[in-house]
């Protein structure tokens, strides 16, 4: 690995630190990074903007440990349902790029639908197993686009190593799963899950709240604390879904333990208003 030091040193071809080039297309893309391909470990941050703390936590993960950070911001459609909030989520790519920027990432990758899905485009990646349950049953097809389109990016960034968040606890595994089932050479780093000192974890979604959304919210993370407190001695489920049926401002859609790829999860998703929340906690490595 090269610092950014060195690289200047020996006359790499790319902007001071501090810059940030934004490819729109994967033409683009590949000229910024083919350079780059032979001396330097890239990681990319797949992600869909709105960022915050979370986000950055990985984007600092990746700058730690690569030579070249990427982040792609692209709200995929093809991982959202038909009423779902494609249409509402959060876009700022202005304040993004900014704090990529600040985050010392090189690249963002934000790319027009029709870049990564021209028409015509009829090809997609399913994880079987698991993508059946906890949000692949509420959410039919959702991670049929998420593996899809981070294939796609995984084969136009060609990175050694991508970073996901512990938040998203089934799509990591998803993710983990895809690259072993392909023979993928990258590898998966996951990073913990970033919460507000109030316990909630960072979402874009948390921007749809109102103040008492919010403070119903808060009964999620309160949850499974309590579940993950009670595991191993009695109904971890149980004792979560008693905090969560004690708040009357949300609605439980699951509370369960999964086997995730080598973790045991507990996992839950609750509406509050409209908003759909998704949390959960590691209760034990499960890997041999
Ligand atoms: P998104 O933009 O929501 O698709 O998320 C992009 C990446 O950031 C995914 O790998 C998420 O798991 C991760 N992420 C989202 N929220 C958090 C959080 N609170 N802490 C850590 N990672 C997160």
């Amino acid at each position: 690995m090269t610092s950014r030091l060195e690289d200047a040193a020996l006359g790499a071809p790319h902007e001071a630190q501090g810059s940030l080039a934004v490819a729109r297309t994967i033409r683009e893309l590949r000229e910024l990074l083919d350079p780059w391909r032979a001396r330097s470990r890239i990681g990319l941050v797949p992600t869909m903007g709105a960022f915050h703390e979370g986000h950055l936590a990985l984007m600092r993960a990746a700058r730690t440990e690569c030579d070249r950070v990427v982040v792609s911001l692209f709200v995929n459609p093809t991982q959202f349902g038909p009423g779902e909030d494609l249409g509402r989520y959060p876009r700022d790519e202005g304040r993004d790029l900014r704090l990529a920027r600040e985050a010392g990432v090189d690249v963002v990758f934000a790319p027009p639908a029709d870049e990564l899905y021209p028409s015509g485009f009829q090809t997609w990646v399913e994880v079987a197993e698991l993508s059946a349950p906890l949000e692949g049953e509420l959410r039919p097809g959702h991670f049929r686009g998420v593996a899809t389109v981070c294939l796609k990016l995984f084969n136009v960034v060609r990175p050694q190593a991508a970073y996901f968040g512990q938040k998203d606890a089934q799509q990591l595994a998803l993710i983990r799963r895809l690259v072993r089932d392909l023979d993928l050479e990258i590898e998966i780093r996951a990073v913990p899950t970033v919460r507000d000192p109030d316990g909630l974890a960072l979402s874009s979604r948390n921007a749809y709240l109102g103040p008492e959304e919010r403070a119903a919210a808060l009964a999620l993370p309160r949850a499974l604390q309590r579940g993950a407190g009670v595991f191993g001695r009695g109904d971890a489920v149980a004792a979560a879904r008693a905090v969560l049926d004690a708040e009357p401002g949300l609605s439980t859609q699951y509370v369960e333990i999964a086997e995730l790829e080598g973790q045991r999860v507990l996992a839950a998703a609750v509406s509050v208003g409209s908003t759909r929340l998704i949390d959960n906690v590691v209760l034990e490595e499960t890997r041999p």
